[in-house]
């Protein structure tokens, strides 16, 4: 066995390496430099820890961490710890005693990995114990985690990152790894440039996220009636986000899912830091909360059991969607990606771009990116082919000898529950003459509730007030229902076929508006179908639980290892509490099942578990036998 896998059976306790984290730790380990993109929960962490702890088992000395969020420190070094790993961090929460401590530890040679912060890295004083490590060839790699944060054209932007590079000037022959979830084209050449890895072997990962399953519903009248059937059908217990776009949204929403019920703790930038730091804590620590957040949540969120990701509102685009789905199931078990949208969620985001000061070019790409979110929404085909497409990768193309693309997935609502589709064609040529004759007659544009009730011929006071019951297209739509036309509505503006315009009136009182685009000509001449979902009374791809279900860790065990499971969380629920540290740190879930279903007799049969390492069997296989005996 080569001394990589010793460390990866007796360290970290796992069979085998994932994907391409081999090939990584080899280069690494013989010196190589390296730039890994892989996606979220694809395990990049362990493609420097283990060329860590082989070259400083060869005597190389200390590996370099360079991470930009101090939380993500504290527990990564707490789980190396945990595994019987040298590993310390530094940075502003320790005060000055601490910090002589670690530096001292440091310049003794005590220490296998040590994590820092960028700001940290770059003052003269740490530049200092790295020259005197280097000069005695103690400096052994250079990981730089996160390393988009390079970039300027990234949302995480971090100047101190851009100074980095002096690493390199000053420790030519220290190897680097870079590692990084961004994948995209301008990012990648940011960071080769920014860190100069010109000379660095790139290691590109499959972004598919098997696990995840993706499902994108019409939103109900009461969306918050829907996500509420939706975590207690499917995921009671379990831990997982809500992400919704407005502040006051998240409070609203956080409030009712208590009211019903649920542990759910909201969070967003316009709280106070400390209350938003404690509500991160607990999602962190404790099981089964779910947390209702803006997008300010997540970044450097390394909670491996997140069993579902959910959308109330619309993200703006594919890349933040999948951003933000990919925080669920890093541990690789089942996990669902579950979106509601709906018209008021196209007319909101095709107005925002259109409002904007953004000059043309700008919204032109926008609008670009938007659309291609609303056509994943409503595709009536399989969800991951197109996410992956979007990112420039065939889904199952390297799965597959012969080289050609498998055409499904089998694990999003498309592929489990292909939906029907009816041709909306005469719809939508109705609704766009409508749109043309109401402004034809009055000059004047108005929203879709009123332009829908003219369609169905409905006898409203505004009907009225305006004569528009005499229109031509009055009533010519009768035929369909309400959450058809919609629909076809929805699908005309995501196909640009259909336009939206804010009038302000006065004080603060504005309104949007559909008009008439160049888009609407072809669908307006029957030249373009207009094909959509038919609306399904019951979702897709549904696996209903009871409310007393297990959690999907211990779905797959009988009666008796369940009752096993639940005491080894409870157990594991208050060893981390004594260390301070989240659950999944002492065990995942998936560890805890696995012993579970061995029903261990003695410290022997816990022998090949994954994610038992050496160290932790002997700190805690001898309570997990007492645990599984009770
Ligand atoms: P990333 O940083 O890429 O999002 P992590 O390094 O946090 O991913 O790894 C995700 C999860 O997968 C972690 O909980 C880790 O312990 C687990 N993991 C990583 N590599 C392996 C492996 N070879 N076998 C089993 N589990 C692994
Ligand atoms: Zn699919």
């Amino acid at each position: 066995m080569s001394p990589a896998h010793t460390v990866l059976h007796t360290v970290f306790g796992y069979e085998h390496f994932r994907g391409p984290q081999q090939a990584i730790v080899e280069h690494v380990t013989d010196g190589g430099d390296a730039l890994v993109l892989m996606p979220t929960g694809g395990g990049k962490s362990l493609c420097y820890q283990v060329p860590a702890i082989v070259r400083r088992q060869a005597g190389c000395g200390v590996t370099l961490v360079v991470s930009p969020l101090i939380a993500l420190m504290h527990d990564q070094v707490g789980a190396l710890l945990e595994a019987g790993v040298e590993a310390a961090f530094l940075n502003s929460t320790l005060d000055w005693p601490q910090t002589r401590e670690v530096e001292q530890r440091l310049a003794r040679g005590e220490l296998t990995l040590l994590y820092a912060a960028p700001e940290r890295v770059t003052t003269e004083r740490f530049i200092a114990l790295l020259d005197d490590l280097h000069a005695r060839g103690q400096l052994s790699l250079i990981a730089i985690d996160e390393a988009h944060c390079v970039s300027q054209w990234g949302h995480d932007f971090r100047p101190e990152y851009r100074q980095l590079s002096l690493l390199h000037e000053r420790y030519p022959d220290v190897p680097r790894i870079a590692l990084t979830a961004t994948a995209d084209e301008l990012t990648r050449a940011d960071i080769v440039a920014g860190l100069q890895l010109q000379e660095a072997r790139l290691f590109v990962s499959s972004f598919d996220r098997p696990n995840i399953r993706y499902r994108i519903e019409e939103k109900k009248k009461e969306p918050l009636a829907q996500l509420v059937r939706f975590i207690e059908h499917e995921h009671p217990g379990d831990a997982g986000i809500v992400y919704c776009q407005s502040r006051k949204r998240v409070e609203e929403m956080a409030a009712a899912l208590q009211d019903a019920g649920i542990q759910a703790l909201p969070y967003h930038a316009g709280m106070g830091a400390e209350v938003r730091q404690q509500h991160q804590d607990r999602f962190l620590r404790e099981d089964g909360i779910v947390m209702v957040a803006t997008i300010a949540f997540g970044m450097g969120i390394d909670k491996p059991d997140v069993r579902f990701v959910a959308h109330l509102d619309m993200p703006k685009n594919i890349e933040g969607y999948y951003q933000e789905t990919g925080r669920a199931g890093r541990d690789g078990l089942p996990a669902d990606a579950w979106m509601v949208y709906g018209l008021q969620d196209v007319v909101n985001q095709r107005r925002m771009i259109e409002g904007g000061d953004a000059a043309e070019e700008f919204k032109a790409v926008l609008r670009g990116k938007l659309d291609a979110l609303l056509a994943l929404a409503e595709a009536t085909d399989c969800r991951r082919v197109r996410l992956l497409r979007y990112f420039g990768e065939e889904y199952g193309r390297s799965a597959r000898a012969d080289g050609g693309a498998c055409a499904t997935c089998g694990n999003c609502d498309n592929c489990l529950q292909p939906p029907a589709v009816w041709d909306g064609t005469d719809a939508a040529r109705k609704l766009l003459s409508a749109i043309y004759r109401v402004h034809q007659a009055s000059g004047l544009s108005f929203g879709a509730g009123h332009l829908l009730d003219i369609v169905r011929g409905k006898d409203t006071d505004k009907v009225r007030q305006y004569g528009h019951e005499r229109l031509s297209t009055f009533g010519v739509g009768r035929e369909y229902s309400d959450r058809q036309l919609r629909g076809v509505l929805r699908q005309l503006l995501a196909l640009g076929a259909v336009g939206v315009q804010r009038v302000q009136l006065e004080g603060s009182y504005s309104f949007d508006t559909l008009t008439l685009t160049e888009g609407s000509r072809p669908v307006l001449r029957g030249e373009q179908q207009v094909l959509l979902r038919e609306a399904t009374a019951q979702a897709a791809g549904r696996r209903t639980r009871r409310a007393a279900a297990p959690p999907v860790a211990a779905a797959n065990l009988d009666q008796d290892a369940q009752v096993r499971f639940i005491n080894l969380r409870a157990w594991r629920a208050e060893v981390a509490r004594e260390h301070n540290l989240p659950a999944y740190v002492i065990f995942h879930d998936a560890t805890l099942a696995a012993i579970a279903e061995r029903n261990p007799a003695s410290l022997q049969d816990l022998q090949g578990i994954n994610g038992m390492g050496a160290k932790k069997l002997e700190a805690y296989g001898e309570d997990v036998v007492r645990v599984c005996r009770q």
